[in-house]
């Protein structure tokens, strides 16, 4: 679909993967004006397929298009855009039975031929898709996560809420530091005071705690509001665990990994939905995770997620919208 700040929204149609056109002079080349979104179509076992709080993707596309001065896209819209490529995709959906999805990439830049800085009068959105495996090579196993101390994803009043591809440009040069340690992943403190946990470069983080709390940095401005986050906050207070949004501040983390009175960590997203972190890594030491291996929290947490989002057990909080 495109919109223009004359017309609005026109009418979207379902086209052939394949190059886009753009001018060399188009906004986003040169300032970066682009937000998107990450979601997953789920088959059941009667072939009906599913996707998780698409509303909530909606919102934050919605809150990330007001941060980046792009139009808003409505709930509606972006609903009948995942449907309309889902039902032309629907034989790349995979098999109930196959533990994959179909990964959905709504995306939203600025396309004015202009090379002023404001921000563009014609923007076009785009939902593309592509079956999706695990998203660790090596499948559900416990991550060696690298601390960063020399890099920040996102400053205070910047955009580290919203899902604009400039925030992951920034994360990059992190996520290289820690494949040369030999880590899967980055972990990004606060940019204010560098002492405090925000998140890896495309997932939020958990503690559990041996009594049985569930923490969580706060949304602080500098963090992704993640689906899966917020869905997790919610399972873990059904299952009566004590659940805390707090800064985690890395020095105490550590120190509580040493002592045992944090038992378990992991990381989520739509991606990866949960996986457990095994070691942290930083310049000047390594700390293993409770046993360096899966802990039950956090395993019984993916399992009843993806119970969930397979259909194979009751969505009791009206998670799924059927796209097929
Ligand atoms: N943080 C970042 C930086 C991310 O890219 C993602 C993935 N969208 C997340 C957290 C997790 O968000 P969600 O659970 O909505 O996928």
């Amino acid at each position: 679909a495109r919109w223009t700040a004359e017309g609005g929204w026109e009418t979207s149609e379902v086209l052939p993967y394949g190059p886009l056109q753009l001018s060399p002079a188009a906004a986003v080349l040169h300032y970066g004006q682009e937000i998107f979104e990450g979601l997953k179509a789920f088959r059941h076992a009667d072939g009906s397929i599913w996707t998780f709080r698409p509303e909530v993707n909606a919102e934050r596309l919605q809150r990330s298009a007001r941060r980046l001065a792009l139009p808003e896209l409505p709930t509606e819209e972006f609903l009948a855009s995942l449907r309309a490529v889902v039902a032309a995709d629907e034989p790349w959906v995979p098999e109930a039975t196959s533990e994959e999805s179909l990964y959905l990439r709504p995306f939203m830049f600025a396309s004015e031929e202009f090379l002023g800085v404001r921000a563009s009068h014609t923007v076009d959105y785009y939902v593309i898709a592509s079956p999706a495996g695990p998203y660790f090579p090596r499948g559900v196993q416990p991550l060696v996560v690298w601390i960063t101390d020399e890099y920040a994803r996102a400053g205070a009043g910047g955009t580290g809420a919203a899902k604009c591809g400039g925030n992951y440009a920034s994360s990059l040069l992190g996520k290289r530091e820690a494949a040369e340690h030999g880590a899967d992943e980055v972990l990004f403190l606060d940019s204010e005071t560098h002492t405090s946990i925000d998140e890896l470069s495309g997932m939020n983080v958990f503690a559990v705690t041996r009594d049985g709390r569930l923490l969580t940095p706060a949304l602080t401005g500098s963090i992704l509001e993640g689906v899966t986050r917020a869905s997790i906050l919610r399972l873990a207070e059904d299952r009566g665990l004590g659940v805390s949004e707090q800064p985690l501040v890395m020095s105490e983390v550590l120190e509580q990994l040493a002592s045992g009175e944090i038992t378990e960590m992991f990381a989520c997203g739509t991606a990866a939905v949960i996986n457990p972190i095994g070691e942290f890594k930083a310049h000047g030491g390594t700390w293993t995770v409770g046993d360096g291996g899966s802990g039950e929290t956090t395993l019984a947490l993916r399992k009843e997620l993806t119970d969930i989002q397979y259909g194979r057990i009751a969505d009791r909080h009206g998670w799924l919208t059927r796209l097929v």
